[in-house]
């Protein structure tokens, strides 16, 4: 069985990571922001448990995960709420 998300962030930088947390506090990351932080052949399986939620402080807890793809002029609101989901750690 493969893992979720096994994907090289490096292989979807034009896409945005859509999260929600158990306590529904909703955010969206661009993978362009994460390659800020992580080497682009890390997998979204890695990041995924170091992303704190702003509200709760639940760390790697969702709902949901989605990798979606955003239009340029979207992306740019995306970025915006990106801090809405912190990422800590490694
Ligand atoms: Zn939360």
């Amino acid at each position: 069985m493969s893992t979720p998300f096994a994907t090289r962030l490096t292989v979807i930088d034009d896409m945005t990571l859509s999260v929600e947390c158990r306590c529904g506090h909703a955010a969206l990351i661009g993978v362009v922001d994460l390659l800020e932080r992580y080497q682009g052949n890390t997998m979204v399986s890695e990041v995924l448990p170091a992303l704190a939620c702003s509200r709760c402080s639940r760390r790697g807890s969702f709902k949901h995960v989605r990798i979606v793809f955003m239009l340029p002029e979207h992306r740019a609101l995306a970025h915006a709420h990106a801090a809405e989901m912190r990422v800590v750690g490694t």
